[in-house]
């Protein structure tokens, strides 16, 4: 890798989608004929890392695949998208996470994820790119990978002063309160915010509380996301709460619109470092408000050119 300091580090996930479209979702023990079927790219932190790599931030994945077929794809996939693989680590010991996902007619899903190598990305990994990240502007985390992991990799970026963005996807309800203390910005859904608070989140008012208390647990700031309400940022700084509002746009499918909006503040964060948390959100709903009107997880993703000036 280049000497020039990565702008967004993200420590986390990779998984190939398997998807199969089907007229009804097939009962146990039976083969049924589908009419489709696609390879995806997704995971969220590789989704993360690429919206922002899209937007133009140099970027650097640090996660794990197996030694197989769909990790060799998968290292292709982050190199076709600028991000440096140099802390992609393998292994033999366990596949490529893999989703098997089958869609019936009515839009139904039935899945299976097996997360495989990504359990395995451990403390190695973390001390072979601390060099890396210790130089970085942003780190990402999330929770598809050991969740040890994640706290060590946000811990060892705050010792070295770098921002940290903690995506708590897929929520758990016994979240290490260090995790919050970890979290410079600490970005999550409505339903994450509702287990881990314990309190209903079904509309802006309830995220206003939500974001309060997750703020009251230690970390620098909170965003709530509201699909098309866009979203909710609580910030310690001034002791504001503001709803930052999204255009209404034709929505196609949100799949992975959460992880476009992620890797969007990912690259503000680094990008325009004294930019107000309320702008960074508003210019990342708009990103990910372009994810959203079309098929597929990186597929919908939008790149630098594909978006309107004034959002850099
Ligand atoms: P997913 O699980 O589908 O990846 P999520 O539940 O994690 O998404 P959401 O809160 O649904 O995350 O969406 C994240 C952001 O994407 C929103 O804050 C908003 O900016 C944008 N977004 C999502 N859905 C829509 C929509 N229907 N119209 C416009 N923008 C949307």
């Amino acid at each position: 890798m280049t000497e020039e300091a990565l702008d967004v580090m993200v420590v986390g996930s990779c998984m190939t989608d398997l998807v199969s479209q089907a007229p009804r979702l097939p009962k146990a023990g039976e083969t049924i004929h589908g009419h489709k079927f696609f390879i995806g790219f997704g995971g969220k932190g590789a989704n993360q890392c690429i919206q922002a790599a899209r937007l133009g931030a140099k970027t650097a994945m640090v996660c794990k695949v197996g030694k197989d077929f769909f990790g060799d794809n998968y290292i292709q996939n982050f190199k076709d998208n600028g991000v440096h693989t140099d802390f992609v680590g393998r292994t033999s010991d366990a596949a490529t996470g893999a989703a098997s996902i089958v869609v019936n007619d009515a839009g139904e899903n039935a899945i299976v994820i097996v997360a495989g190598a990504n359990m395995l990305l451990g403390g190695e990994e973390l001390r072979g790119a601390l060099p890396a990240l210790s130089q970085a502007k942003v780190l990402v985390c999330q929770l598809e990978i050991s969740p040890q992991t994640s706290l060590q990799a946000l811990r060892m970026a705050q010792e070295n002063k770098v921002k940290t963005i903690f995506n708590p996807a897929p929520a758990i309800t016994d979240l290490d309160a260090d995790f919050y203390k970890a979290s410079d910005v600490f970005c999550c859904n409505e339903s994450e915010a509702e287990l881990l608070t314990g309190s209903s989140v079904a509309n802006v008012e309830e995220a206003h509380q939500a974001g309060q208390e997750l703020l009251e647990r230690g970390c620098g700031s909170v965003i709530i996301t509201l699909g098309p309400q866009g979203c909710v940022v609580v910030k310690a700084q001034g002791s504001t709460s503001k709803h930052v509002q999204t255009p209404a746009v034709a929505t196609v499918d949100t799949t992975g619109a959460g992880d476009s909006f992620i890797g969007a503040l990912a690259f503000y964060t680094a990008h325009y470092p004294t930019m107000p948390l309320e702008e960074m959100a508003r210019r990342a709903n708009q990103v990910a408000g372009v994810s959203v009107q079309a098929v597929g997880t990186q597929t919908s993703y939008p790149f630098k050119k594909d978006l309107p000036a004034e959002l850099f």
